[in-house]
């Protein structure tokens, strides 16, 4: 029997790890067990695709595009490119919204995890992830360091979400982060961590680096560049980030509209995005969860099965909390 909802709008983000106002995190055991040791999940290998950076800058927004793709794929089996829905469709999901007022911290898993065989025959569980909070006034750096490092991680791929261009910010924010979760990792199991997509929104130079997978390629190879005319600090801090990650890249994604960035009626729907957005989309999401592109998540050397996540997240907070 697949435990698995045919419908979209039954799933919802399930906080698993929370804030507590002594600055640990809580971890929901129950939920999490729930989900990842379910008869028809627990022995498939892991895909987690989680997104992280500041607050209010579309990430929820994004996710509820991944969840369409997946849908539409692995729960209708559709193979052709029509992902995207209906012009008047509003959007569902992780919720997001406009205004500024701050949403929980934490981590949100999607409550239902995706199945699907990949071309080598690997049985998998594809998991979406969203990071809330970080980086905003009233956490601390330390309950920012915690989420983004768990996330980390745990993440076969962790989307990176900036605003506008890659800044030097955005980097010493990822090498503090990350180095707390190597400290971490040290403590257990050390293991590098996998795939870091940068994905820069709004970008607004097409005609200096192209939106897209390529110019951002290009984008993050100039920010990343060592040179002898750099200071010692912007060195270490770029040789660091690339002998982080097993694999890095960058995608570069037009402003998707006003009546997105500022219309209080705006439900999601496609026919209130601009189409270079669009069609953008229809690039980055295929890009992470097509099922040739699925990379399963590697811990110690082996492939992550979805019932042995539920142990390292549990390991990986008592090390934080510690
Ligand atoms: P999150 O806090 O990062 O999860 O942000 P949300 O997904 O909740 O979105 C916050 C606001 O930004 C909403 O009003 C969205 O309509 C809007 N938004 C979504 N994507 C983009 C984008 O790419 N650019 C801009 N400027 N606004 C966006
Ligand atoms: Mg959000």
């Amino acid at each position: 029997m697949s435990t698995t909802s045919e419908k979209l709008q039954d799933g919802r983000g399930l906080q698993i790890v929370s804030p507590k106002p002594d600055h640990t995190f809580e971890l929901d055991e129950k939920a999490l067990v729930a989900l990842l040791d379910s008869p028809d999940i627990r022995n498939r290998s892991v895909i987690l695709v989680s997104v992280a950076g500041a607050f209010r800058k579309g990430k929820s927004f994004l996710l509820d595009f991944f969840l369409r793709y997946l849908h539409h794929t692995y729960v209708l089996n559709l193979k052709d490119g029509d992902w995207l829905g209906a012009e008047d469709e509003p959007l569902q999901g992780f919720s997001w919204r406009g205004g500024s007022e701050r949403h929980t911290t934490g981590l949100l898993l999607w409550s239902q995890p995706f199945k699907a065989t990949l071309e080598n025959g690997e049985e998998v569980a594809i998991f979406l992830m969203d990071t809330q909070g970080t980086f905003d006034s009233q956490s601390t750096v330390r309950d920012n360091a915690t989420v983004f490092a768990l996330s980390t991680m745990i993440s076969s791929v962790i989307i990176y979400n900036i605003s506008q261009n890659i800044e030097e910010d955005d980097l010493q924010h990822l090498q503090l982060f990350t180095d707390y979760g190597r400290v971490a990792l040290e403590k257990t199991e050390g293991k590098p961590f996998q795939h870091l997509q940068f994905l820069v929104r709004d970008w607004s130079v097409p005609y200096e680096y192209p939106y897209g997978a390529e110019g951002g390629q290009r984008l993050l190879e100039k920010r990343l560049e060592v040179n002898e005319n750099q200071h010692e600090e912007l060195k270490t801090l770029r040789r660091e980030i690339k002998s982080f990650f097993a694999k890095l890249s960058c995608f570069l994604l037009p402003h998707p509209g006003m009546k997105v960035a500022t219309s209080r009626e705006f439900n999601g729907k496609l026919s209130d995005i601009d189409a270079e957005f669009k069609k953008q989309l229809k690039d980055l999401v295929p890009m992470l969860l097509a099922p040739e592109n699925l990379k399963p998540k590697v811990m110690s050397g082996e492939m992550l099965k979805a019932k042995e996540l539920f142990h390292y997240i549990k390991a990986y907070m008592e090390v934080f909390n510690g």
